[in-house]
Formats: structure tokens, sequence, C-alpha cells
């Protein structure tokens, strides 16, 4: 939990933990689900809490803040897609992006500001890892972005800077925070999270949320080619990945999604795209392709389009469902991470 001065961040408690906050303060326990729903509603001070007894919206403004951050940033497309830098009280930035769908909108969160898992392609690793967000802040980037925006948010992919399952707890705690009926109330089904593959996680999470979709980012067909770009293949390696994965789609019974951003010249090439297919044939499971958004000061190059056209024909030809990702935002600052670097 993150303190401004000696006050807790109140957006962080769930619901359970709020009733002894509330009882603590000697008021009744129904007090909190009122609380909750207010916090869900966007609300940045107590007072705003109609129904709340002001003895009891001082008695919390002492002890708490509401750690909705600040737009420090904000890039607005064309095509109605908002990218933000959010900072938190003690000046930590993270960005996250609203988007347009046709199924309706959406954000995509941070779960960390920076990252320790140093792809080589990435923007939001170039300076490591700054630190883990909490739940409460994971929540508070989509209550911040909905009051920015004054439009509804109906899907949150944790897809932005950081790795989720390196702050698996904080995770867990953000997916109860915005699943409870009391509060935002977002249906498990559209939540997304993706992660770089951390073996372990992986299980736990198809336990713990079953529910949830999971993307796993791949990027490569091979361990020798995965290793070059993502370091975390050295520690878990490709073929125990596809293991755990095609493990999770059996407990869970859901389709999981394949990340593979498309680099020319690295990872684009035909013998790449039949590699992938033969692996990944006959599963319960979708390759989303991504064009790579170039990063200042990394040296990969987006592939051509007829290359991703290829790529993704050949996948098709062997029956591997896939997509290529569509390209939002494309006029404002596009790959994760650029914004917080750009100073
Ligand atoms: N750490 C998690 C989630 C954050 S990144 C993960 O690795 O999945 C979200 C997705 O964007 C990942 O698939 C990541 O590999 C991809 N990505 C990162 N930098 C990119 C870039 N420059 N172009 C395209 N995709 C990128």
């Amino acid at each position: 939990m993150r303190s401004e001065e000696h006050r807790e961040n109140i957006l962080d408690l769930l619901p359970e933990e709020l009733e002894t906050a509330v009882s603590e303060l000697g008021e009744k326990k129904f007090r909190a689900s009122q609380i909750f729903g207010w916090l869900a509603k966007g609300v940045v001070c107590f007072d705003d809490m109609k129904n709340i007894p002001a003895v009891l919206r001082a008695g919390l403004a002492e002890r708490y803040y509401i750690g909705i951050p600040e737009a420090v940033r904000r890039q607005e497309s064309k095509d109605g897609t908002v990218k933000c830098l959010f900072e938190f009280a003690d000046g930590t930035q993270v960005e996250s992006v609203f988007m347009k769908y046709e199924y309706g909108n959406s954000i995509c969160i941070s779960s960390q500001s920076g990252c320790r898992m140093g792809c080589t392609f990435c923007a939001s690793t170039m300076d490591g890892l700054d630190r883990s967000l909490s739940g409460g802040e994971m929540l508070a980037q989509v209550l911040a972005m909905r009051n920015l925006t004054g439009e509804d948010i109906g899907h949150v992919v944790v897809m932005g800077m950081g790795e989720p399952f390196d702050n698996y707890i904080q995770l867990s705690r953000f997916i109860r925070l915005i699943h409870d009926r009391k509060g935002y109330d977002l249906g498990l089904r559209n939540i997304t999270v993706s992660t770089c593959g951390l073996i372990p996680k992986i299980r736990e999470f198809a336990v713990d949320f079953p529910q949830v979709n999971l993307a796993v980012s791949l990027h490569a067909p091979n361990q020798k080619l995965r290793e070059k770009t993502m370091p975390v293949a050295r520690k878990y390696g490709y073929e125990e990945l596809l293991r755990a994965c095609r493990e999770y789609t059996e407990i869970t019974g859901r389709r999981i999604t394949f990340e593979y951003a498309v680099i020319d010249g690295v990872n684009d090439s035909t013998e790449c795209a039949e590699e992938l297919a033969s692996k990944l044939k006959g599963w319960l499971s979708h390759v989303n392709l991504i064009p790579l958004n170039e990063v200042r000061g990394r040296e990969y190059k987006t592939a051509n389009g007829k290359s991703v056209a290829s790529f993704k024909k050949i996948l098709e030809k062997n029956g591997v469902a896939v997509t290529v990702r569509r390209t939002l935002g494309s006029d404002i600052d596009a790959a994760c991470g650029q914004l917080r670097r750009k100073k």
C-alpha cells in the first residue's frame, strides 16, 4: 500500500478490509458497501460521498486518501484512442490507453512502473523496474480514465507497462477489486492479462482465475530465437512454456492467445511461420500478430505488410486461428512505455 504522508490509499482496500476500517471508526458495517460503491464511481474526495455521515467522512479523510492519479500528459488520436501518462501521489508514473472497439470501450493498464523482464524490443523495460503498483493503483487507472473521457469502460487488458505475473499478489487484488459486484462489477471474462511467460504463475492463474483471459507473449517460433529478444526465455524454456499453456487450456477449457510482434528480418520469415504453425496446430489457441511499434533507441524495424500477410496465411493454412492487431492510435506515440520516457 502506498502512503501519502501517513495516510493509506483507500482504493487498495477489499470490501472486507473496508468493513474492518469502518468498524474501527465506530460505524456500522453497511457503510463499507456504500463507500466501496462511491469509490467505484470514481469520486475524488470523501465529501462527494453524499449518503455518508460527515463524521465518518472526516474520519476516513484522516486515515486515507483516494489515490486517483493525475494525468500529467495526454494524447488523443483521431480514432478516439486516448493515451495518458498518469502520476501517483509519490511521483510514480505509468501509462494507460483508452481504446474504442466495435464491442465496446477498453483500457490497457500498467501493472508496474518500468519492468525488469528486459525484452529487447520493448520501451517499458529500458530503465528497468521503478516499482510495482498496488491493486488499488491498477483500479485507479480505470477510474481516472473514465473520469477523464466520460466514457464507460467495459474491458480491461493488463498489457501496459510491467509484467503482471511479476506482481501476482497485487494483480490478484486488482481482479478482486474490479470484479466485486458492490463496486465496479466488471465481469471476469472482460479482463485479459498478458504475460511474457512466468510459468509457475501461469499454473497458479489457471486455478485462481480460470475465467480471466490469458495472453502469452511468444514472439518467436523456437527457444533459440526467443532467447535473443526475451531474456525470460533463459529461465523458462520454450517447450516448457508451451506445455504450461496447454495445461492452462486443459484446466480452464479456455482458449489462450499468443502474441507475436512481427519484427523485420528477426522473426517474420516463412520458416518462422511454418515452425510456429507446426507447434500450435490443433490447439485451443489464437495468434495475435502485432506489427512491431518502433521504439526510439531500439534498432528493430516493423515487418512490412507483405510479410505479415504471408505469415498470417501460413498459420491459416495450418488451421491456426490468427488475427492481425488493428493499429489504434498510430498517429500518437504508439509503443507503450514511450510517453513516460519522453520527458
Ligand atoms: N509483460 C507483459 C505485458 C506487457 S507488454 C507481456 O510481456 O506480455 C504487452 C505486449 O506488448 C506484449 O506482448 C509485449 O511483448 C508487446 N510489446 C512490447 N513492446 C512492443 C513493441 N515495441 N511493439 C509491439 N509489441 C510490443
